[in-house]
């Protein structure tokens, strides 16, 4: 996996407040890393992600100690980490960003103990919203389960 390089946001609550990590939340940016970087550099737009993934990079934004905004959801921002892949509705993730996000989430399932066939979820379980759209989320999962 390319190395995961901080690109820190200000926008995450310290802690998880309790709670353990057991879900991987998967994310489509609809645009470049870039385009994540400069929102979640925004303490503004009040998003952010744990990680984000594109152009052959991987972006750490926030400390998986921490919760990050990303999944519209308090309780599940607490419980899960959230990973934001470059994608648009007409061009889904490139062959290495499959890659990276397949070694990451395969890393994160083992620090975590999760099951990548059940708490790999697509953001629009948790929120009515199109993301992760053109994510193919089964490919993850089942390339995961295959490296555990
Ligand atoms: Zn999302």
């Amino acid at each position: 996996m390319a190395q995961a390089v901080w690109r820190t946001s200000p926008n995450y609550s310290a802690g998880r407040g309790g709670r353990a990590v057991d879900r991987i939340v998967i994310h489509y940016i609809v645009g470049t890393l870039a385009a994540a970087e400069a929102t979640f550099a925004d303490p503004g737009s009040g998003v952010s992600a744990h990680y984000g993934i594109g152009e052959g990079a991987v972006h750490q934004y926030v400390s998986e100690t921490n919760t990050a905004w990303h999944a519209g959801d308090f309780a599940m921002n607490q419980r899960s980490i959230g990973i934001e892949h470059s994608a648009d509705a007409v061009r889904p993730p490139s062959q290495s960003t499959y890659n990276d996000s397949i070694e990451l989430c395969a890393r994160l399932c083992r620090t975590y103990g999760l099951n990548p066939l059940t708490q790999i979820i697509p953001h629009s379980s948790v929120v009515a919203t199109a993301c992760p759209g053109t994510v193919d989320l089964q490919r993850i999962r089942n390339a995961v389960s295959a490296r555990l």
